[in-house]
């Protein structure tokens, strides 16, 4: 090992706390010291090289090293490195940004409150939503349902919106106020019902929370369009329109968290074009500037942001970096190269189902995998015991963490969740890598299988 590592696991090892590890045995194996990205890969300071099949995490949507990005930050850093949006004051890049932006979302959406991430985008959702309901004169209506096993951040409030049941063992999560109901997770939940069945069943269940806590009480639902950090799971078709039927029915705002499933992920802009519904809140990040500077931020509709003007006086609400112009004119660049490179269009009419059917063709009759979902650049393989059955392994999480460890080992970074490798790879990649991260994938699998024997 070079001694450079060595010297970068030291000071980690004195000095930081990494995210969802036991700090104390990463200690001792080491982390990984990534030194470079360019495109679809990465190296690490020994000089391995590793195809990125998770996009860092889910966020480098234009792949690694772009010099549009990085010279649009330079540029702006030297013109007007900071300046903010409180009280009376704007700048050129970020209405630069909104314009772009609002360009590319339905027209039903018209304002944004510009955050540093997807937790925070989150929390600016809380305050917001029930300040709207205040100036809607229905300062009753304060409870928020998300999903078990629906991720959100990791903030106090975006936790507790989050399902994640770990995360809230550790200190007293969920705030009071937040609700939750089970997720379309048909593989693990669906027992006898067709997925079509389940997915109703489902989105009834919030119907039936909604009546149980008064609609009156409740001011929003809140949900990602596909789970993300919960294991890529689709919802069945029926799902969604359900979903919307009842929030119209009683007036509970939909609130679709897009912070993964934004800007290209699934092919098309945002994930809820792709499952065809229409939310009234958009959270979004990562993607927004493929994760070269920090930037997120809470999305509006019209109708929600017309009362909050017109009605709303005052918001006491504000970020130190909302809309920061070095953010700002990164997300721009971003945004136009996926524009007018016809990124996004290729990811939905060419190497997304390029990606889907190879996968499809190399797993769907692996002894493994129980099934397969995705669409555009995201995928799930679901590991399974018994497929005719839909068994899970018992020690399921064990086996999906063997393989990760096996795909870097193979030179590839895929994601294990409880059950299910997931991948998501940059939104550039050609049809030879997707050759060679499904190629790099298939050892993994393959490797883990001959240990289960
Ligand atoms: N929402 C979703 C759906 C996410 O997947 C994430 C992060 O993975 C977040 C919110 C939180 O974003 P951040 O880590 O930028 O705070």
């Amino acid at each position: 090992m070079s001694t450079s590592t060595q010297r970068y696991q030291a000071i980690d090892a004195a000095h930081h706390i990494h995210a969802f590890v036991d700090q104390k045995a990463l200690n001792q194996e080491g982390p990984r010291v990534m030194v470079k990205g360019e495109g679809v890969y990465l190296w690490d300071s020994e000089g391995k090289q590793y195809l990125d099949g998770m996009s860092g995490l889910w966020c480098t949507n234009i792949g690694y090293g772009r010099r549009d990005l990085i010279s649009a930050a330079s540029q702006q850093m030297a013109q007007l490195s900071y300046y903010n949006m409180f009280f009376h004051t704007t700048h050129p890049a970020v209405n630069e940004l909104s314009e772009k932006l609002f360009d590319l979302l339905p027209g039903h959406y018209s304002h944004v409150v510009y955050t540093n991430s997807g937790s925070e985008a989150n929390e600016v959702l809380i305050r917001t939503v029930r300040r709207y309901w205040d100036v809607m004169g229905q300062p009753e209506k304060k409870i928020f349902i998300g999903r078990h096993n629906g991720y959100h951040g990791s903030t106090v409030g975006s936790a507790s919106l989050g399902g994640m049941a770990f995360m809230h063992e550790m200190g007293g999560l969920p705030i009071p106020g937040v609700e939750h109901i089970g997720e379309p997770y048909w593989y693990a939940h669906g027992g006898e019902l067709s997925p079509a069945a389940f997915g109703l069943k489902c989105a009834q269940e919030l119907e039936a929370r909604i009546l149980a806590l008064g609609a009156d009480k409740v001011a929003a639902f809140v949900a990602e369009p596909f789970q993300g950090a919960g294991g890529m799971i689709f919802p069945p078709e029926s799902y969604w329109p359900e979903i919307q039927r009842i929030c119209r029915k009683y007036d509970v705002l939909l609130c679709a968290d897009e912070v993964i499933g934004g800007f290209g992920r699934t092919g098309e802009w945002f994930a809820h074009q792709h499952f065809g519904f229409e939310p009234d809140t958009l959270s979004i990040a990562k993607g927004l500037t493929s994760g070269y500077v920090p930037m997120g931020g809470l999305v509006l509709s019209k109708r929600m942001a017309d009362a909050l003007v017109e009605r709303g006086g005052v918001f006491a609400h504000g970020l130190t970096y909302s809309g920061h112009p070095v953010a700002a004119a990164v997300a721009l660049a971003n945004l136009n190269a996926l524009d007018q490179e016809g990124i996004v269009t290729r990811t939905r009419n060419d190497t997304g189902p390029y990606l889907q059917k190879s996968l499809r063709e190399v797993f769907d009759r692996h002894p493994l995998v129980g099934e397969i979902q995705g669409t555009g650049m995201v995928a799930a393989l679901q590991f399974c015991e018994d497929k005719a059955s839909r068994t899970r392994f018992a020690n399921e999480a064990d086996i999906t963490w063997r393989c990760r460890t096996h795909g870097f080992e193979e030179g590839v970074i895929i994601r294990s969740t409880a059950g299910r490798m997931i991948m998501a790879p940059a939104l550039v990649i050609s049809h030879a890598q997707i050759d060679e991260l499904i190629d790099k994938t298939r050892r993994a699998v393959d490797r883990t299988a001959a240990e289960l024997g």
